[in-house]
């Protein structure tokens, strides 16, 4: 079901196959001695063999039409909550299989593969947008964005990784919804994020995602930067991190998603920078201060989590030392931890013209040289010794 089915029938490789049943987890558990209870906001069952897991659901009840007596009748002892704006904080209520489907988000995952006689059940005509390529909301799409926000961002990432059109009436509330999205705890929008800008698709994703007005909840200060003038070329600086990433996604190189957030807030912080600077700030100080208060911005609304702040924070410090080349110590760089993705950092700015595409050819011919020849690179850069100027011979008559 879920996924798992709408990707065969997509001619697509699942990434993983969910399970459902009208057992309830415990049952679940009393069957298979390999089985944890996982989650608070959806109770699971978690059946492990070897290193696979496979995640049993019971299906589910609730949806927004229930009366609020039904759902007291049918579990009392894990009543459904929504908060005041429509949203479902809990979500526990066990049901039928057509309860299950229709309180699924859209129709093409709302198909159960029966293996008690091999037959796709379809209960929402998920099968009929399937054939048309259609990602339709089941139910009114803006009571169930407004119940859930994220599956607005799903369905974004949803149609992009499919390759569905998201299907007319489920697409016109998103743009008027967005800002939604400012209730979704942090730590979710993190986990969410993930899937929207780290599995391959982020070009496409990120453009879509802007096209609903759906990025500036989670990233407004990177909004901001795209749409203020002070870096005309910003947004090049961006479509180039995401066109990198993909590209290495697909190539099974490894990504460190702190690499694309020091990409995104790049620009606030130069920004802001140069604010400190006008306050009376020394350079370092007011890069410090800069990163501290831009990053602190961000995790409002994405929790980062700080093992990876860090990282963004070191690939910002390294940039005023790769650029200028400046100090001792130089050649040790090239063991940073963060060096590489510094580098790279380095390379994306000379792209848009923002360090001389020179620097960035020398990082990238130390790297492949031997000792002595990198001495020899050393010394071609060292600043010369100033040359005592004769004194004038005519005093300035200014
Ligand atoms: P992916 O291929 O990225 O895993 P998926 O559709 O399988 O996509 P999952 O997050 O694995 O997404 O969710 C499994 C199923 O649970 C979905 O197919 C959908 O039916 C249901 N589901 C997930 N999130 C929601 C949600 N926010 N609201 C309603 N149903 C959801
Ligand atoms: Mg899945």
């Amino acid at each position: 079901m879920g996924g798992g089915v709408r990707d065969i029938l997509l001619g697509l490789k699942p990434k993983d196959f969910d399970v459902a049943t009208d057992a309830s987890p415990e049952q679940v558990k009393s069957l298979f001695r390999n089985c944890r209870l996982i989650g608070r906001r959806f109770r699971l069952a978690h059946i492990l063999f070897g290193r696979e897991v496979i995640e049993v659901a019971t299906f589910r009840g609730h949806h927004a039409q229930d009366s609020a007596q039904n759902v007291e009748k049918k579990n009392k002892q894990s009543p459904s909550h929504s908060s005041s704006e429509g949203m479902i904080l809990r979500d526990n209520v066990f049901g039928s299989i057509e309860e299950d489907a229709i309180r699924r988000d859209f129709t093409v995952n709302a198909l159960y593969y029966d293996i008690a006689d091999y037959s796709v059940q379809d209960f929402c005509d998920g099968m009929s947008d399937l054939n048309d390529r259609l990602l339709r909301m089941i139910g009114d799409p803006e009571t169930r964005y407004r119940e859930d926000p994220v599956r607005m961002l799903r369905a974004v990432r949803l149609a992009i990784k499919l390759d569905l059109e998201i299907e007319e009436t489920s697409a016109e509330p998103l743009q008027a919804l967005s800002s939604l999205l400012r209730d979704v705890p942090s730590a979710r929008l993190w986990d969410e994020s993930h899937k929207l800008f780290l599995t391959g698709f982020s070009e496409k994703t990120f453009a879509t995602l802007e096209h609903f007005h759906l990025l500036q909840p989670m990233l407004p200060q990177m909004i901001e930067s795209l749409e203020s003038n002070n870096n005309p070329r910003f947004r090049e600086f961006i479509e180039a991190a995401l066109v990198n990433s993909d590209s290495r996604i697909r190539s099974s190189k490894s990504i460190n998603p702190a690499f694309l957030y020091a990409c995104f807030l790049w620009q606030s912080v130069k920004d802001t920078v140069e604010q400190y600077r006008k306050d009376g700030f020394q350079g370092a100080e007011a890069m410090q201060k800069a990163q501290a208060v831009v990053i602190s911005e961000q995790v409002k609304s994405i929790a980062i989590p700080k093992r990876f702040t860090q990282v963004i924070r070191e690939i910002w410090l390294l940039q005023h030392r790769l650029e200028f080349r400046r100090g001792k110590n130089l050649l040790s760089l090239l063991g940073h931890p963060r060096f590489r993705a510094g580098y790279d950092f380095l390379l994306l700015r000379a792209s848009i013209d923002e360090v001389k595409q020179e620097t960035a050819d020398w990082w990238t011919e130390i790297q492949e040289v031997d000792l002595p020849e990198q001495k020899k690179m050393l010394a071609a850069i060292a600043p010369k010794k100033r040359r005592r100027r004769k004194p004038n011979k005519k005093p300035d008559v200014n």
